[in-house]
């Protein structure tokens, strides 16, 4: 039997590109996976966006390359994909982590506010995945990381679109693994609990009657944080789980067993 070595965790020579890693969750992955070997690529919609993203790489010493695209915009993607692999490298390693919520009940949200949260939360990855899984079919290998949620799992009032979005980005996880697998490209899941983020920040508020819910129905009794994830986006990344695909490892502080 081959001795295990924690090698198998480095990501040396590997491009990562993650979506929308300017700050919280993709942020803290890329951190993570820059500290596992990987070179860093991230974009955002908007210049201020990727120069914040900058500046946020600076700060923690990470050499990152940004780009300026938005992830529902075929072309766009495209194009950008074609010159990450000219400028940096063919990626290795794609995490579709930009999204966004809406936490409108459904019978006063617009069709427009339910396509958009689509449009962006299941079509962006879908986009994202066609554009690198040519790249990784050439080279033998790839690794795509779905940001899910608990709601690819659960529905609840206020996030009919979110919960239509990552129950459908589930679904798409499990498709790559059974078309691409034959590849050698692995296609997993993590969903988050309740995670301490920007977008998470008016939920958090004292006295907020969801920041009691939450505490009280995890077992872990409290929200998450994106340091919480980045163990499980290293293993998900590396060659430690290339006999792991289509699944959806839910990182929740046990929420979910117990809601
Ligand atoms: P943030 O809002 O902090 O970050 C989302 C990022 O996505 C931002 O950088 C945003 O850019 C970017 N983005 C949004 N739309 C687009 C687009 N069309 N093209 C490119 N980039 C875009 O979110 P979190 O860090 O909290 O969440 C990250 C992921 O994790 C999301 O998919 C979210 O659904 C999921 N998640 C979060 C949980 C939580 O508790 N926080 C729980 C479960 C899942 P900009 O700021 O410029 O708009």
């Amino acid at each position: 039997m081959t001795k295990f070595s924690m090698d198998s965790f480095r990501l040396d020579g590997k491009v990562a590109l993650i979506t929308g890693g300017i700050y919280g969750i993709g942020f803290g992955i890329a951190q993570a996976l820059h500290e596992a070997g990987a070179t860093i690529v991230y974009n955002s919609i908007n210049e201020e966006s990727v120069a914040q993203g900058a500046e946020n790489y600076k700060a923690a010493g990470i050499d990152a390359k940004g780009y300026v695209f938005d992830v529902t915009d075929e072309q766009a993607v495209n194009a950008a994909v074609k010159q990450i692999e000219e400028e940096v490298g063919t990626i290795d390693i794609l995490v579709n982590n930009a999204g966004i919520i809406k936490r409108i009940p459904m019978l006063d949200m617009s069709v427009e506010d339910f396509r958009q949260v689509i449009d962006i939360d299941l079509n962006g990855p879908f986009i994202m995945s066609k554009a690198v899984l040519p790249g990784m079919i050439e080279k033998g290998h790839g690794k795509i990381i779905n940001i899910c949620s608990m709601m690819s799992e659960l529905g609840r009032e206020t996030v009919s679109a979110y919960a239509a979005a990552k129950g459908g980005l589930k679904m798409l996880t499990k498709n790559i693994c059974s078309e691409f697998g034959e590849h050698n490209i692995q296609c997993n899941g993590i969903g988050p609990g309740y995670i301490a983020t920007p977008q998470t920040a008016p939920l958090r508020e004292e006295g907020h009657p969801f920041n009691d819910f939450i505490i009280a129905k995890t077992p872990a009794a409290r929200w998450g944080t994106v340091e919480d994830l980045q163990g499980s986006a290293v293993f998900l990344a590396s060659e430690a789980s290339d006999f792991v695909n289509g699944h959806i490892l839910y990182v929740d502080g046990g929420i979910l067993a117990y809601i």
